[in-house]
Order: structure tokens, then sequence, then C-alpha cells
């Protein structure tokens, strides 16, 4: 079986050489197809990251197995790493942080055992980069989440914790404040549990989990969350453990895969033969298992818990009484010890089952849609102005040109009601979100739409728009604060 490798930016090629020089003592039956990618692509003038050719490959191949890249600086310029899990839809992001016996943390040394999955949605949500300045004091950021695309994430966590035999499966979310995004998340979260009642599903706002993680983080077992939240809490869970050098990184697709360590190219430590491996080396363990290389991924396990529990470690983590050891070494120690055990949490060795790559040809873009059908009207238009003033003079302006057909209901200011009520104490800026709904709900056509665009914008600068839509008598927008 063939994979494609992209080596890296940093400290990439040297982690990603000792990580495979272990696959080839190990005799791990793959073969590397090395592809070109990273910031040097980059700077050659490839705008993604990446040659054709490097697509090509990882497309036809469907497994990416990659080091570090760095992302080059300035606006404008999206992350190679991003844009790799985005353009190939790995819609779920698995982080695996586990106790390793070897490496001291406050847990491990208070005997508290840390075994949790953090699944991330891994396409949507503020990474989706759409950003604009609406006017020169405000940013607008555009969130998305998506029906099909939260299934798709959440799915996928549920069958993984099934095969984990997991305890417990939980939505990480900020649904009490972003009710109709993280609501959306939420309640497919419910939705997709009614598949599994086996699972103990259940909830928590994700500033109480990080909370709760740093408190009792064994109560944990597998954790869904949106994009932003899941990188955010991720990076916790990795302080937990032991830090980066121990987080490894599924990125999961139907398609394509993407293994890699979650963190970056080190460059304070590139090219020193010095950074740790184990992140790269855990993930890589993933991607073998993935694949059915079940036998390797346990001996090479194993080696690297033995060697952890017998005090080997590289500069950043372990005893500081014992001398570190360099990246090939910290490699060559593992391959060493390959058919010891170790004292804790070996790893059962079960026979390799590889599995038949699939070799597809996509004609044009998968439109995932849910099925559900709803009776649907728009029921008003939320108009963004730019206007420096007070709200009274914003309302009056609208009272204008609104007609009889229309009435204002609210106009606020950053989310907060500032008209029909509100109070001084309520700083404004120059941009004001001014909600317009027909008289009696009565459904509305775009160009009654544009007729009102039109005659708003003879009063104000409008920065963009915004329709209201009423789905089976329930109003598909929040309301204000203060509302
Ligand atoms: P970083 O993860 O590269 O480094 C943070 C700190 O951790 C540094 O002190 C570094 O020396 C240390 N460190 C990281 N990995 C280590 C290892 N394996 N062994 C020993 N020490 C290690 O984060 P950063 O400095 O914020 O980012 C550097 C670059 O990496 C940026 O361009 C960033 O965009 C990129 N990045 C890439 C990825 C990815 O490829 N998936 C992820 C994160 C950051």
């Amino acid at each position: 079986m063939k994979i494609a490798v992209a080596k890296g930016d940093g400290i990439g090629p040297e982690i990603m050489d000792a990580v495979l020089s272990i696959f080839n003592a190990n005799k791990v039956p793959l073969e590397y197809e090395v592809v070109d990618m990273g910031k040097w692509v980059f700077d050659k003038g490839f705008s993604n990251g990446m040659t054709p050719e490097a697509q090509q490959t990882i497309e036809d191949l469907g497994i990416l197995f990659k080091g570090p890249m760095e992302t080059p600086k300035g606006k404008g310029v999206k992350s190679v790493n991003v844009t790799a899990r985005k353009t190939w839809n790995t819609y779920a992001n698995k982080r695996v942080f586990q106790t390793l016996h070897g490496v001291d943390t406050v847990f491990s040394k208070a005997g508290i055992p840390i075994d949790v999955t953090i699944v991330r949605e891994n396409i949507e949500d503020t990474y989706g980069g759409i950003e604009h300045m609406l006017t020169h004091d405000v940013a607008l950021s555009r969130r998305f989440i998506t029906r099909p695309g939260s299934l798709q994430v959440i799915r996928y966590a549920f069958e993984m914790a099934k095969k984990k035999g997991a305890r417990r499966i939980t939505c990480g979310h900020k649904a009490n404040i972003m009710k109709i995004t993280d609501g959306l998340f939420l309640e497919c979260f419910y939705e997709v549990a009614k598949e599994y009642p086996e699972l103990k599903a259940d909830d928590v706002i994700v500033d109480d989990l990080c909370m709760k993680l740093v408190t009792r983080p064994d109560l944990f077992d597998v954790v869904v969350l949106t994009n932003l939240q899941g990188d955010i809490v991720s990076d916790l869970c990795a302080g937990l453990v032991g830090g980066l050098g121990f987080a490894p990184s599924a990125n999961i697709g139907d398609h394509i895969c993407i293994f890699e360590a979650v963190h970056g190219t080190a460059p304070d430590i590139a090219g020193k033969n010095i950074a740790n491996p184990t992140a790269l080396l855990l993930s890589g363990l993933s991607m073998l298992r993935h694949l059915g290389f079940m036998e390797n991924a346990a001996t090479i396990e194993n080696a690297l818990l033995y060697t952890l529990e017998s005090g080997v470690h590289t500069g950043d983590f372990g005893d500081k009484s014992i001398a570190s050891v360099n990246t090939t070494e910290f490699a060559n120690a593992i391959i060493g010890n390959f058919g010891k055990l170790p004292a804790h949490g070996a790893k059962p060795t079960l026979p390799n089952k590889p599995i038949t790559p699939t070799h597809f040809k996509l004609e044009e873009n998968p439109l995932i849609m849910s099925k559900e059908a709803a009776n649907e009207a728009i029921v008003g238009v939320d108009f963004f102005v730019e206007f420096a003033g007070q709200p009274n003079d914003v309302a009056d302006k609208c009272l204008n040109v609104i007609g009889d057909k229309f009435k204002l209901v609210t106009i606020s200011n950053r989310g907060t009601q500032v008209w029909p009520k509100g109070s001084v104490f309520t700083n404004v800026v120059n941009q004001y979100r001014c909600r317009v709904e027909s008289v009696n709900d009565a459904p509305i056509d775009q160009s009654a739409v544009a007729e009102l665009y039109l005659k708003f914008q003879a009063e104000f600068k409008v920065c963009s728009l915004e329709l209201l839509n009423m789905w089976d008598g329930k109003k598909a927008y929040s309301l204000a604060q203060g509302q």
C-alpha cells in the first residue's frame, strides 16, 4: 500500500525521518511517495502551498502523513494546513490525549489517569476566514455551522466512541449564547445520540468544560466540539498530558485522511535534531491502525511506552537529572525496544488486517443536504448600516422610508437593543442593525427586499443585509439582547 508523505517545514523533516526510520525498522508494509507541500512550495509561487502534482498524488492515494507546515505571515495568506483539511473535507479532527508513564504531569503525580479523545469539527465555524471591515471601526467574521457538516462530525464521534468502548460522549458548546449556531450543533448531537442508546451522551457549556477538564479530566472520555472551541480545548488537553510534544491528530474524511502532530514547525529548535518526534509517531500509529496495521502499531507503541518509562527523553520533557537524547537517538531507542512491553498500559497485539484502498474518482463536488423539508417564508430583513449618531436618529431615518407594509421592530448596536427601548449607558459604535419585519409576518419576496434596500441606501450606507426567514412558523433568526 502506498501513502503520500509531506515532510513539512522547520522540525518537520527531522521528526518525519525519525518516524519513518521506526516504521521501516518494524517492516511496516507501506510505500511512501514524498510530495512537495509547505511554506517552501508556497514561496515558489504555489498559492495553496502544494504543487498540482502533490495535490493529484494525495487525491489518488487518499492518505497523507504530514509534518508541520509554516503559515506564511501576512494579510490574505491562508494556512497550508487549514487549506489542506478544508479542500479535502477532512471533517473530523480526532486528538487522543492519554497519560504516558515517564511523562510527569500534575495528574500523573496525583495518580489521576487521563484518556480523553477530542473530536473537533474541522471545516466550518470561523475557520472559513470570511471576514470584512463593515466600517472603519467594525470588523465582522462569519461563523458557519451547518446541519450536514455537524451531522458528519458528530456521527464520526459516536461511531468512534462505540468502537473504542467509551463510557461517555459529551458535546461541548456555547448554545446558551449562540443559540442558533451552537444550538444547531447541539440539536444534531442529540439527534445522532438517539441512534446510539448504549452510549451515555451529555453536554457541557464549553467554559464549564474547561474548568472540569483541568480539575477532573478522568471524568471525560470522548468530547465533540465545533472548530474554534475544539481547537482551544484540545490544546488545553495537550497541556494535561505533558504538552504539545505528546499530542497526535488525525483529520478524517470520507475519501482523504491526513495524519499529523498538533504542534507546529518549532522554528526555535529547527535544524538541531533535538525535537521530540513522539506526537508525530503517535499520529503515525493512529494512521497505521486506520489502515489496519494493528500488529505493527502495537509493537511500535509498546516500544515507545517502554522507552518513555525507562526515562529516555528529548530535551523538552522528562527527568532533567538524566541527560536528554537527540531526535535520532530517541528513534533508535524505540527501535531497540521492539518486542518489550511497558509496565503500564501495554497495547494488545492484534493481527494486521490491512484495508483494501478504495480508488475513487469524483466527477463533481458532493452536495450534502439534510432531507428535512421546511415551509419557508421571508418575513423581514436585518439591515446593517453605517451611522455615526444616536439610536433615535437611526429610527427616524428608518421610519421615513419603510412604508406601511413593514414595521421597524428593533434597532441594535453590537447586538444590544438600543431602540425602541435601551439605556443611555450602552456605548454605541458607528454601525447599527435595523430589523424590519412585514406587517403580520406576511411573506415577502426578494423584489420587496430590493425595493426596501433602495430606500435604505438613500438614507444610509448599507454595509450588509440578512433575510429574516420563518420556517414552519418558527423564527430562523435570533432576537437582539434586550428585545
Ligand atoms: P509550535 O508548536 O511550532 O511551537 C511552540 C513551542 O513548542 C516552541 O517552543 C517549540 O519549540 C515547542 N515544540 C513544538 N513542537 C515540539 C516538538 N516536537 N519537540 C519539542 N518542542 C516542540 O507553535 P508556533 O511557534 O506557534 O508555530 C510555529 C509555526 O508552525 C507557525 O508558522 C504556525 O503557523 C505553524 N503551525 C503549524 C501547524 C501544523 O502544521 N499543523 C500547527 C501549529 C502551528
